[in-house]
């Protein structure tokens, strides 16, 4: 008798195994089917190796301008993401940036509408602003100007009014603010460690400035990048996705930050507000290098690698509630080798990975989609 009961209890827990590893696979067959928009990468220029897998993943790529601070490599940007989103709509769109260094000119303004005004006419489906607003730009008093400086406002409205959004990396993860880890961004990169640095805003300030312009601007599409740099607690989030109807975010490369979470309150939070949450990888791509030098073969196939491997964990996190074995790289999404811990993926319902992959780019972004067939 006990053994039949226990051949039972063996095949019950057979069946729901199966089971499970049956609708695992059912939800990682169907993300991986839809169409999949990443809305944060860096495309230095197009790449057949990248259509490629773009092909396989059935993704497009939006490619993201920065450093107003630098005109060179801004116009550098601006050129490369138009010409190859001209040649290649089904793989690439864009999104563009304005001067930063000729803010005090009298006809600033109206130049950085007229550059801005020619890019939306090349296709260019939204404007970024980067941290250097908030973190490193100062004024004639030698204060550092925050992005709801009234220099701005005539800059913002006018994106309003041509209905488009704007993608704002404002402020950087909490860890800016804290002893930089050996080896993390902010150990490579000083310039953006605030560490002991009493002179600097703070993460609150640089964050109560970007909720201010969303009073500001009502009127105005804001996307939060990377979370919207508050990344470690979904609570956050949802206070600001409630109070700025005009508000909302996409991924840029903080899947982890989610994977640290409790993993109830990260499903909650997707799904009560899965019409403002979009996808994105904050990945690199095509054959030059930041410094415009070549990319080696070798390192053309560890980027491509590197997407595939990343799209694998991202899809199973997003889609199925396998357990997923993760590492513990503070400044970036790259599994590690050895992994520390298992990550349970959040198995969102269809309806909400189709508008977390697809959909809300569309909606914040249209325009995004063009040619995706
Ligand atoms: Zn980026």
């Amino acid at each position: 008798m006990k053994k039949n009961r226990n051949q039972v209890i063996r095949l019950a827990l057979g069946i729901s195994f199966l089971f499970f590893s049956f609708s695992a696979t059912a939800q990682l067959d169907y993300v991986k089917s839809i169409k999949k928009i990443d809305i944060h990468t860096h495309i230095s220029s197009d790449d057949p190796s990248l259509r490629k897998v773009l092909d396989e993943l059935n993704v497009k790529m939006c490619t993201i301008c920065t450093k107003g601070t630098d005109l060179e490599r801004m116009n550098f940007q601006r050129e490369t993401a138009k010409e190859i989103t001209k040649q290649y709509p089904r793989y690439y769109a864009w999104m563009t940036t304005f001067d930063l260094t000729k803010r005090n000119d009298p006809d600033w303004v109206e130049n950085v509408k007229k550059q801005l005004k020619q890019d939306f006419e090349n296709g260019a489906v939204g404007v970024k602003i980067w941290k250097d607003i908030g973190m490193t730009i100062k004024n004639a008093d030698g204060e550092y100007i925050q992005v709801d400086d009234p220099m701005f406002d005539p800059i913002f409205e006018f994106i309003a009014r041509q209905d488009k959004p704007i993608l704002a990396h404002i402020g950087e993860p909490i860890q800016a603010w804290m002893p930089p880890r050996p080896g993390t961004y902010w150990d490579t990169h000083p310039d953006y460690s605030f560490w002991d640095k009493p002179d600097r805003p703070s993460y609150s300030d640089i964050l109560a400035a970007r909720d201010h312009v969303l009073r500001k601007h009502p009127n105005l599409r804001f996307v939060g990048a990377h979370l919207g740099s508050l990344e470690f607690d979904v609570e956050e989030l949802a206070k600001r996705l409630d109070r700025y109807p005009n508000f909302a975010i996409e991924l840029g490369g903080r899947a982890r930050y989610f994977m640290w979470q409790n993993r109830e309150r990260v499903r909650r939070f997707f799904i009560k507000y899965q019409d403002r949450i979009m996808f994105g990888t904050d990945r690199g791509g095509g054959l030059i290098k930041k410094n415009g030098e070549k990319k080696s073969e070798t390192e053309l196939q560890e980027n491509i690698d590197g997407l595939l491997k990343r799209y694998d964990i991202f899809l199973r996190y997003f889609a199925t509630d396998e357990e997923i074995p993760w590492g513990d790289k503070i400044s970036s999404d790259e599994p590690v080798g050895d992994a520390k811990y298992m990550v349970k993926g959040l198995a969102l319902p269809k309806e909400v990975l189709d508008k977390f992959f697809y959909k809300n780019a569309v909606k914040w972004f249209p325009g995004v989609e063009r040619n995706f067939e």
